[in-house]
């Protein structure tokens, strides 16, 4: 039987394996680092470097890495032993507090985006104490922060440790100034949903798409789709059920609160839905979430496809971001609470989310743009590309309240005084009804759907917290010079809903309604990457990130030329791809089929038979598309033939978005016409109904 609790963190150097193996003192000034974010004390870093290695050692670990997330969005190591020779020919195992606590790799092969300079090719890693190291292949794996000689961030770590801290700050203005007296640091927690869909790795070989994009560019939608909606919370495969359960224990033992296993509404679509902990600890078990999907789904014969859109027509992958904000002493910030003080005190929070998602929604939406995520959003069964909040009916119906003086329904005073009366609870169903929304409130947090399956969720959680942070320094300046505390806070939060509920949206997201009202109201569309990106580098929107200190004006300049580098480069591969298939597989299979057609035909006139008409139609329809994918290809060929002189790396995203990405819609319009009427034994690779139905 297995043994769950022994297993779960047993690949984790955590809190309670170094207080086990440290002595006491130095534990005590681990934890303060840990938990207040001190400095550690070098002389301690030895000793905790050892400890750690010989706790690596006893669990079959030969090597260490420094563990990061550079720009891509991967993340990175590179394997050094433990051994140092101590004579000719023996060596000792060995890992010192310097090389725990700084490392520097070659960073000349991350991205950039012009912060480094060739000429300084160096980048250092420093370990970041509040996420656990951990062995991963007989490797240790240490958490660290990439940052450049002259100190900018390298990574996606360093920003968001950035943003928490700015939250806290911020935050605990706030508490403060409702009495809290024993919290001394409030954090962000998250709970990512991941999506994904596993298929047959020997299928998944024969397609250079899925292979080479990580998304089929070719495909007829099989004749049953998600419309039974049988998948959902069906009964689990039991292949695919064994790789769950490796999967739980894969990611247990690293300390990952793997918790709900299930089907998603796609076939072959699946979720996993860890336990929500801290901001960075979460972003670092998912990016390992995501790499051991991978290798276990191998190991089962699988391939683990994480990308946002595999199948056109099938609804796409995403990860759901669940946010909240906590007190270290574990009070929810974003949970109503029952006593006026709690109720009143939420408010305040909520109004300050409000306020941030609507001051700077196309900073969230510019930190979930990608080339994948662009296939995805905007569909008719997709979030749309609009950013807007739900609240539910009763939270929007209090709001509305207060705004307008009205008497709440429910509620026996004639009107709400906040600090003084208790609001009534709401149910959770009701606030998690709604699917469609981009940005719902779920009783206790809010659950942000925008993100891509394969993204990092640190672009996006380091948003959100320095926003939020932003509305609270405002409040909390408001606040703190008031005569009247009570008057005062009434008015703000009266205040800055009713400028601020435009965001506010509870029908349905997915409709065309939505879309008009949503431009009524003044809400910003922004369709695809090109769209927002250009954000990310106007004054108005990115100061705020100066101010708190969480991007430098050049990080996220260098932000913004890696993400529009990322997007051409994407696309570039695909429509490579595209043309490589179309040119190899696609047109020599319908030339066979024509063949065999057009032979059928000569040997009917050979024996005195008359042509048929259907003959004549195919040939015709066969002859015409594959006139038209020539001519296509030929077409997409030359549009991304390098050499093409642009003026920025924005108008270089641009024409991909515009002629390169419709050169491939219409040649894949071609092929998937052909693939309708070409039977299935020349059909040059598994179709969707094999991928999604085997
Ligand atoms: P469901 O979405 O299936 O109703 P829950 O709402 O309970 O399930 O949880 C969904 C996700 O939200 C889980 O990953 C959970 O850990 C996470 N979550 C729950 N509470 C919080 C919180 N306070 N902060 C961040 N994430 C949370
Ligand atoms: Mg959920």
């Amino acid at each position: 039987m297995l043994d769950v609790p022994s297993i779960y963190g047993s690949m984790v150097f955590s809190k309670d394996v170094m207080k086990d193996k440290l002595p006491k003192e130095v534990y005590k000034s681990v934890k303060k680092t840990i938990d207040e974010g001190i400095p550690l004390d070098p002389t301690v870093a030895t000793i905790v470097a050892n400890a750690m290695k010989e706790w690596a050692i006893s669990k079959g670990a030969t090597h260490y890495t420094h563990w990061f997330q550079p720009l891509n969005g991967i993340t990175a190591e590179k394997h050094d032993s433990f051994i140092t020779p101590i004579d000719y020919c023996s060596v000792i195992m060995d890992f010192s507090g310097k090389e725990l606590i700084k490392g520097e790799p070659d960073a000349s092969s991350f991205p950039s985006g012009g912060l480094r300079s060739t000429f300084e090719a160096r980048g250092y890693t420093a370990w970041d104490p509040s996420s656990f190291a951990f062995i991963k292949d007989n490797t240790l794996c240490i958490p660290t922060a990439f940052f450049s000689y002259g100190g900018e961030a390298l990574d996606k770590k360093t920003p968001l440790l950035r943003s928490m801290e700015a939250l806290n700050v911020q935050a605990m203005r706030v508490i403060n100034l409702f009495g809290n007296k024993d919290a001394t640091h409030v954090l962000t927690t998250v709970g990512a949903e991941q999506e994904y869909f596993l298929i047959d790795k020997k299928l998944y070989d024969q397609r250079k798409d899925l292979i080479f994009t990580g998304r089929t560019l070719f495909g007829v939608k099989p004749p049953k789709g998600q419309e039974l909606e049988d998948h959902y919370f069906g009964t689990i495969k039991p292949r695919v059920a064994e790789f769950m359960a490796d999967l739980d224990v894969e990611l247990w033992k690293l300390g990952i609160l793997a918790k709900t296993e299930h089907n998603e509404a796609a076939p072959a679509q699946h979720e996993m839905a860890p336990i929500f902990t801290t901001t960075n600890v979460a972003t670092d078990h998912n990016q390992l979430t995501m790499e051991v999907m991978k290798r276990v789904a191998e190991k089962h014969g699988l391939v683990c496809l994480l990308h946002e859109k595999p199948f056109a027509g099938v609804n796409g992958s995403g990860k759901h971001n669940n946010w909240s904000i906590s007190t270290n002493t574990g009070k929810n910030l974003l949970d109503p609470g029952k006593t006026p003080s709690e109720n009143a005190q939420f408010l305040l929070f909520l109004s300050a989310v409000i306020k941030a998602v609507d001051d700077f929604a196309p900073m969230m939406r510019a930190s979930v743009a990608s080339a994948g995520n662009d296939q995805r959003l905007g569909g008719n069964e997709a979030p749309p590309a609009i950013v807007s909040m739900f609240l539910g009916p009763e939270l929007t119906d209090i709001l509305d309240c207060i705004v307008t003086g009205k008497k709440y329904e429910n509620h026996k005073a004639d009107r709400i005084k906040l600090g003084v009366d208790i609001i009534p609870t709401f149910s959770k169903d009701n606030t998690d009804r709604n699917r469609t929304s981009p940005f719902a409130f779920t009783g206790n947090k809010f659950e942000f759907r925008m993100l891509g399956s394969s993204a990092s969720i640190a672009d996006i959680n380091t948003v959100i917290n320095t926003i939020v942070a932003h509305e609270l320094k405002e409040f909390a300046d408001v606040l703190e010079n008031a005569e009247d505390f009570t008057a005062s806070l009434n008015e703000l939060i009266k205040d800055t809903v009713a400028k601020h509920n435009r965001i506010i949206f509870n029908g349905d997201g997915y409709s065309k309604e939505w879309e008009e009202e949503a431009v009524k109201r003044g809400l910003p569309i922004l369709q695809t990457t090109v769209d927002c990106l250009p954000y990310l580098v106007k004054p108005e929107y990115t100061n705020v990130f100066f101010e708190h200190k969480v991007y430098t004006k050049s990080e996220l300049q260098s932000r913004y030329e890696i993400e529009l580098e990322n997007y051409v480069k994407h696309v570039n591969i695909e429509a490579l791809t595209a043309l490589d298939i179309v040119r190899r597989e696609i047109i020599p299979a319908g030339v066979t089929y024509l063949n065999e057609l057009t032979q059928m035909s000569l040997s009917k006139k050979q024996l005195g038979f008359a042509t048929s008409a259907f003959e004549n139609k195919a040939i015709t329809r066969i002859t015409n598309l594959l006139n038209s994918l020539y001519a296509f290809a030929d077409q997409l060929e030359d549009d991304i033939r390098p050499g093409k002189n642009f003026e920025s790396s924005l108008e270089q995203a641009v024409y991909f978005i515009e002629v390169v990405l419709q050169d491939m819609d219409n040649i894949r319009e071609m092929a998937d016409k052909l693939e309708i009427i070409t039977p299935k034994k020349y059909w040059p690779f598994p179709t969707y109904s094999d991928l999604l139905f085997n």
